[in-house]
Formats: structure tokens, sequence, C-alpha cells
């Protein structure tokens, strides 16, 4: 049975544990790895191997840092295909989703690629009688990120460049679910010239998230994940005294007004609510026709395309969408189809009962879709997280706008039209962090910033970009005063009075 081993120190830690977790292949259901669950002996040692290496580290000119990310990206991409083939293997998503996986996580090391510029800070010249005053951003020491299953190699290439580039050492506890790639992204680090200790991974549950939370020499905590675990997370963590963000959970919805183009809008929907089989907090598993006419036009175009879908495994290149990702999160969907069922939506497409040929065992689901479904179910007020479209239809603009603004999560949303003032209107009023005209899936790229509110975001800054940057770093401020050397105490500082 293959073993997946915490990454410390440069190499793999050897540590005996007695807690494993099972790492399965959601495409036969068969058990194809196991993941150590590790406690406070392995967490010591990634700490102890960090505290060594951050201030060598930090000291060093950011274009060479930069070059290590240089690298690192080269090694990326000459890796590609066996990386995607493993994640898709641990993960059950398509092996064109996994690359997308990998690549979406490698256009933030381009970003950080040119950290040196962005890190170089502010001067002002001349703020008072011979004084200039310099802000300069600091990295933070020892950081660490606590990913989901959903995309094991976007979450942490996004966090782990970040505070890598900005100068920090980083530990990353990565899903127990799909473990393996999170591993090599470490292995890859260290090839492409990071000293020892700067990025590492140690496996685990809770025990060993609350143990990352409590750790005083651990300064800031990125997590991804559920918005419950989130918020526990973003609170413990906060408590302990560190800087914290920590997003949740995600009910995106897309707003179809009478004047889009309905051919479009079924495309990107089969897309945007199926693909990586719904399993991503930027899908699409609401759709809001505006108006009953769009409603049944919309619907009469949907079903044929929903039902064309191909399900498949995920090395079958023409297989839209695979498994998910473990027998227990299959059953959970199910189950929330019967709910949504009992609470009177109308079953349009049911993808339970769905068997893939030959691999009869895999976490297979079709694709479904639910009609009439309401803001007082709870099927609608909670995350389902799998190949599922819920229409929930609305009479007017307002109607639809107060839909995913009311919701309790606020990650992204989309709308789709003609109209410019509509789209415009839409985007201004909308209470949701991410937002896409006539884009299903508004992930922004990685010189943006990317962040949900309400329930899918806790604290105060977003992941990448100049938000990443600014919590990865602490700021420092200097005023500097360089008097003309008088002597006769009339360069006496003095300090400014208020009014
Ligand atoms: P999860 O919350 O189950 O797990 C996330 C991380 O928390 C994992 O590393 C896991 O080991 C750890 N964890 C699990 N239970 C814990 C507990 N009781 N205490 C402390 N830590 C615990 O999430 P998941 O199922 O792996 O991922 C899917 C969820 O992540 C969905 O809700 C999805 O919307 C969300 N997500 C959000 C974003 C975003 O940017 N908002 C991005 C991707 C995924």
């Amino acid at each position: 049975m293959r073993y997946v081993d915490h990454f410390i120190h440069g190499g793999t830690a050897g540590l005996a544990s007695t807690r494993k977790h099972a790492v399965m292949d959601p495409n036969n259901g068969g058990q194809q790895a196991e993941v150590v669950l590790g406690g406070t002996d392995a967490l010591e040692r990634a700490v102890a191997a960090a505290q060594a290496a951050q201030p060598a580290w930090a000291a060093m000119n950011p274009q060479r840092r930069a070059r290590v990310m240089f690298e690192f990206k080269h090694l990326i991409e000459r890796d590609m295909q066996p990386l995607a083939e493993l994640l898709s293997s641990e993960h059950g998503k398509v092996i064109a989703d996994s690359k997308g996986d990998i690549q979406r996580g490698l256009e933030v090391v381009e970003f950080c690629c040119g950290l040196p510029h962005v890190l170089k800070g502010e001067f002002t010249q001349g703020a008072g009688p011979g004084i200039d005053v310099t802000s300069m951003r600091q990295p933070l020491g020892i950081g660490a990120g606590i990913t989901p299953f959903n995309f094991p190699a976007m979450i942490p290439l996004w966090m782990g460049a970040m505070a890598i580039a900005a100068g920090n050492a980083f530990i990353l506890k990565p899903s127990e679910r799909d473990p393996s790639v999170p591993v090599k992204i470490a292995e890859l680090w260290l090839e492409a010239g990071l000293p020892d200790g700067i990025f590492q991974v140690v496996h685990g549950d809770k025990e060993m998230v609350d143990l990352i939370l409590d750790h005083p020499a651990i300064s800031a905590v990125s997590f991804v994940g559920s918005s419950d675990i989130a918020q526990y997370v973003y609170s413990r963590g906060v408590a302990a005294g560190k800087r914290v963000q920590a997003m949740g959970g995600a009910k995106n919805h897309g707003i179809v007004m009478p004047d889009a183009d309905l051919d479009q809008v079924v495309g990107d929907l089969c897309g945007a609510a199926f693909g990586s089989a719904g399993e991503r907090c930027m899908a699409l598993p609401v759709v809001v026709p505006v108006g009953e006419d769009t409603a049944e036009r919309l619907k009469a175009k949907l079903i044929p395309a929903i039902e064309a879908l191909k399900v498949g495994i995920s090395t079958d290149p023409d297989a839209q969408y695979g498994p998910v990702v473990t027998a227990q999160h299959k059953a959970n969907i199910e189950r929330w189809i019967q709910t949504a069922v009992d609470e009177g939506s109308e079953l349009v497409i049911d993808g339970r009962g769905f068997k893939m040929q030959g691999h009869e065992e895999g976490y297979f689901l079709g694709p479904t879709l639910l009609d009439r479904v309401t803001p007082e179910m709870t099927s609608y007020h909670n995350e389902i997280f799998g190949p599922v479209l819920q229409i929930v239809r609305a009479k007017d603009f307002e109607e639809a706008l107060v839909l995913p603004s009311k919701h309790q999560y606020g990650n992204g949303v989309a709308i789709f039209t003609r109209n410019g003032h509509a789209a415009r209107e839409f985007a201004a009023r909308v209470n949701v962090g991410m937002v896409g005209i006539n884009v299903p899936i508004p992930v922004p790229v990685a010189y943006h910033s990317f962040g949900g509110w309400k329930r899918s975001g806790f604290g105060d800054t977003d992941q990448y970009g100049m938000e990443g940057l600014k919590f990865w770093t602490k700021l420092k401020k200097i005023t500097a005063r360089w008097p003309d050397g008088g002597g006769d105490g009339s360069n006496a500082f003095i300090i400014p009075t208020m009014g």
C-alpha cells in the first residue's frame, strides 16, 4: 500500500504514527494509499525547521527569491501530466480539470515571480524638515495553510507561493482525502532551489488543525474549506493572537435576464454547474431565470443539454466530469436531492442510481436538474457541492437581485444579459464578493484577488494579488530625520501638535 508521509525539513518524516487515513480512488471505490494523520511531534519538527530556515530566506534579496519562483514554475510545467494524473486519481475530476486546477495555481506563482516589484514599498521625501518616511512590507515569520479536497493543487499553490515569495516559511496541512499532490509540490519547491524548511507539509485532521491554530510560533493561518469549519478556524486562530483568513462554502447564483443569449447560457451552465462534478466553490448550482417565459425557454434548452452530458472515469478524455470524491459525499448529495423533492421542488432529471459500466463501485452521479426551488427550502439554503442544478424562478430583476444578496453565502454570482445598464446595476448592488457578467465562473486573475463575502469568507483579506501580499506581510513605517547638524539646538525635534 502506498504511504503518504509528511514532508518536513526537505524530506519524508518517517515518524511512527498509528493514526492513518485511507486515500481512495473515486473511480473504482478502492483504497489506493494511506496517509499519516500527524500530531505534536510532526508539527514541532516542522516548526523547528521553519524557524531555522526562515530568517535567511527573508534576508535573501527578493530577486533571488523570485528566481526560485521562476524555476518552480518551469518544474510544475514539466510535470503537469503526471501531477494531473495523480490529482485525478485521488480527487476524481477529469484530467483536463486537474490541469486547470494546477494551471490556476501556477498563475499565482507567475504573479509571485514579479513580487520584488510590489515589495518595493512607499517613500516620501521631505515629509517634514529633513524628514523622510518609508513604509515597507516585512514577512510575518511562519505561516500555515489548511486546504480543502476540491483544489489540491491550486489552493496550496496560491497560499504557498504568496507566503514564500514574501519571505515567510509556510507549513501546509492539506486535505487528508487527496494528500499526494501537495507532497509532490513540496518536492518540486525543493528541486527549484527553495531551502529546506520553507515549504513543508504536515498531514492530519482536526487534531493537527487545532495544534496549528494554537501554536505560538505560527503567526498566520490561511484556511479554505466549508463554512462551519472556516468560522471555527477563524475564531480559534484569532483567539490565539494570529492573523487568520478563512474562506468558506458557497451557493453561487446565475441570473438569466430575458434578453440573454440562451444558447450561450446553457453551455455555460453545463460547464459551471456540472464541471468537476459540481465540487467547486465557484460552481453555479442555482440558476435564476427572470420571468416565466425565460424560465420555460431556458428549461426547454437545458434538459437536452444536461441529458447529453458525458460522465466518465477521470482518465476518459471525452468525459465532462468524473466521480465525486468519496462514497460518503455521494450519499450526502443523494440525500439533498431527496430533501429537495420532499420540500416540493420538481425533479426534472434525476442523477441518482447512475452506474458507470465497469466501474460500478465508483462514486458516480448523473446530473440532476430541479425546478421550482424556493428560498424557504433547506436544499436551497445549503451547499450541496455535487452535480445538481436548481432552478429558482424570479418574477423580475429586483426579485432576482435579492436572492443571492440575502443568501447566507456570498462567494460568486453571475448575470447573463445583453443589457449593459442591468449588468452594471446588478454588479454594483449585489451583496456578493465576486461577480461575473456573462462569465459563469468569475474567478479573478492572479493579479487581482479572490474572496467571497458573508459565510463564504471570514477575515478581511482575500487570497492572492495585493490582498494576498497584505495578508502575508506586516507593514513597517519608518520616519527618518537627518538634520543639517547645526549643533546649537536649533534642530531639536519638536513634536507636532494636533489641530
Ligand atoms: P472541509 O471543511 O471538510 O475541510 C477543509 C480542511 O479542514 C481540511 O484540511 C480538513 O482536514 C480540515 N478539517 C476538517 N474537519 C475539521 C474540523 N472538524 N476541525 C478542523 N479542521 C477540520 O472542506 P472540504 O470538504 O475539504 O472542501 C469543500 C468545501 O470547501 C466546500 O464547502 C467548498 O465550498 C469550500 N471551498 C471554498 C473555497 C473558497 O474559496 N471559498 C474554495 C474551495 C473550497
